[in-house]
């Protein structure tokens, strides 16, 4: 049984880590956010007051985020465990959360602001269509416009420099008293969240002493495949029609 935090700031790929974490050991990966979202396109109850709440513009409470969580881990439906995005949120919940179940680590994912930054300001969206694109990993064959239906790219309402200043502000206030909880329990791993996300898996794998993943898959003789290239299997590498006669020596050899 595991029993893991992930902590991270907006962009720094929370969200894909504990997937991939959790996919490969079997953990539930509980998402508050993707909770509140599931509940407000379900038009539940709770989904009926964070409408509400975001309507306002206003944060969804801690109380309801306390709630929520409460609730799923309660489902005990976790048999391997589980790691937890978006909880817990302040020194309160913290202390809730240590004091009710063992932790087994604290993931936080450590992303400079300088490159949060330049992350979310490269967002574009679609005026058109809605897709999204990021101008740091792949721009549109035309400047500005939507490779699809060619509208106009323009930034999200909310990727202005002020707001993201704010929302980077908010989430240090509310992270490091979280972080300093755990890290007096020796608890947290933290994991530089800029490079490619295999290998932001591996560094976390290794840091929480875990097994690496699936890749990369070691040869057979027992080196590294570092080379990107697929592990032989055993299968011909010619790509081209070859005579399969040519060398072929699989038949049965004479007894000596
Ligand atoms: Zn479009």
């Amino acid at each position: 049984m595991r029993k893991y935090v992930i902590m991270g700031v907006q962009g720094s790929g929370k969200g894909t880590q504990a997937t991939m974490l959790g996919e490969d050991l079997d953990l539930v990966h509980i998402s508050v956010g993707e909770i509140f979202r599931l509940n407000v396109q379900q038009h539940t109850k709770l989904g009926a007051q964070v409408r509400r709440t975001m309507a306002a513009g206003e944060l969804v409470g801690d109380d309801l985020v306390e709630g929520v969580v409460k609730a799923r881990l309660a489902e005990h439906d976790w048999n391997f465990g589980f790691i937890i995005d978006g909880f817990p949120r302040n020194e309160r919940q913290a202390e809730f959360f240590l004091e009710s179940y063992d932790i087994d680590g604290v993931i936080h994912l450590d992303m400079p602001d300088s490159e949060v930054r330049r992350r979310v300001l490269a967002r574009r969206l679609c005026s058109g269509c809605g897709m999204d694109y990021n101008l740091l990993a792949s721009s549109p064959a035309v400047a500005g416009q939507c490779d699809v239906c060619g509208g106009e790219l323009i930034p999200r309402e909310d990727d202005t420099e002020e707001a993201l200043a704010v929302r980077l502000r908010d989430y240090h206030q509310k992270t490091n008293p979280v972080l300093d909880i755990f890290r007096r329990k020796e608890y947290v791993v933290t994991v530089d969240a800029r490079p490619d996300r295999e290998i932001v898996q591996q560094a976390i794998r290794a840091k929480l002493g875990l097994p690496p993943g699936a890749l990369p898959v070691p040869s057979q003789d027992g080196q590294p495949a570092s080379s990107g290239q697929p592990a032989s299997s055993g299968q011909p590498a010619s790509s081209g029609g070859q005579p399969a006669s040519s060398g072929g020596q699989a038949g049965p050899q004479p007894g000596g």
